[in-house]
């Protein structure tokens, strides 16, 4: 066994001395790398494979109006007890790729370049995750915000994702498109119709505009969730027996916005449908014409009816303590599997002992 002599202690003492009066410029060679590690999330469902690719976030000091109906310290109480940076809301921004198998769908493009650093990630988490932009065969866009659209052109305007058929929901473009919707815009919403114009313009011919009820993508249907905007779209994607509903803008901030059901969000067009939509959840089709991908959810529909509905992760009577719990479960993120409503309604129904 070594033996601590005077000697070495000795030697110990002045090796440690000598690293200490090292200068600092020599020991900080490594310059700071102002990176965060590459970010995306991949799970099966079914055959299917679904990447969450993240484009980002943005914190910033929210206008007054930011909650329409909450005092600006109430909504930072609650930013901040989720973490957020003082003073600061963070908005993030996850893109969905499908493999289907025979198609790879994009859904929604994220900020796109030259907006902010922390944005327009897509292409470099997509390249992280060793999805190839030129192999995407669709990209649907659920509703015509910049942050949903930009991501489609880059930096010098060629488009994004070359090979791909470009999908934007029939409603909203009639919305965006309307002149005398854009002559009457006030505030943000000038610079949204101008940029709704600045992205399609050069593309318009190319696009497909789709409705609600239809198949956007091998097992994908589109589901009407207006209220964000008039033509927000939400998507149920099916394969096999598993099934999952992706939303986009339905609650804007989760940690905000699924806590607080009845808060409104700035940017939300149609405010009280909004909240319709995320209160009710009453997203998935009753009657279909014809049938698609989407009407195997109906199977769901006692869980939609009961008491709670779960399938969105939201309450029917928001504000209860049980209700804000279950919230919590769904906050990370606006995509639910079946065993997500499962559990939030495990967690919403009272206990029975
Ligand atoms: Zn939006």
């Amino acid at each position: 066994m070594h033996s601590l002599t005077r000697r070495s202690v000795l030697s110990g003492t002045a090796a440690a001395g000598a690293a200490i009066a090292m200068p600092i410029s020599a020991r900080a060679v490594a310059p700071l790398a102002a990176k965060q590690a590459p970010s995306f999330y991949r799970y099966k469902l079914g055959d299917d494979e679904i990447t969450i690719v993240h484009d980002g976030a943005r914190s910033f000091p929210p206008p007054d109006i930011f909650v329409r109906n909450v005092s600006t310290d109430e909504a930072l109480a609650a930013a901040e007890a989720a973490y957020m940076p003082k003073g600061m809301v963070t908005v993030p921004f996850n893109p969905t790729v499908i493999n289907t198998g025979s198609k790879l769908v994009l859904i929604d493009s994220g900020y796109g370049p030259n907006i902010a650093p922390t944005v327009g990630l897509l292409p470099a988490n997509m390249a992280a995750a060793g999805i190839d932009p030129k192999q995407i065969d669709i990209v649907v866009l659920s509703h015509l915000h910049p942050d949903h659209i930009n991501g489609i052109r880059a930096a010098d305007g060629s488009p994004a994702f070359p090979q791909a058929e470009i999908k934007v929901p029939a409603v909203d473009w009639a919305f965006w498109a309307d002149e005398g919707n854009m002559n009457q815009a006030q505030g943000f919403m000038v610079d949204y119709f101008k940029n709704f114009h600045r992205v399609f313009d050069p593309i318009k011919g190319k696009l497909t505009k789709y409705e609600w009820g239809q198949d956007v993508g091998p097992g994908i249907s589109a589901l009407d969730t207006r209220g964000h905007t008039p033509g927000h779209t939400s998507f149920a994607v099916a394969s096999g027996s598993a099934k999952v509903l992706i939303q986009s803008d339905v609650s804007n901030i989760p940690d905000l916005f699924l806590r607080h059901p009845d808060w409104q969000v700035m940017y939300d067009i149609d405010r009280n449908r909004r909240l319709r939509r995320a209160t009710n959840s009453t997203t998935w089709p009753r009657r279909r014409r014809r049938p698609s991908s989407a009407s195997i959810f109906r199977s769901h529909r006692s869980v939609m009816s009961r008491r709670t509905a779960p399938i969105t992760g939201l309450c029917r009577r928001p504000g209860t303590e049980r209700c804000r719990q279950g919230l919590s479960l769904a906050a990370a993120s606006e995509v639910y599997d079946r065993g997500r409503w499962r559990a939030l309604q495990a967690h919403l129904q009272p206990r029975r002992r």
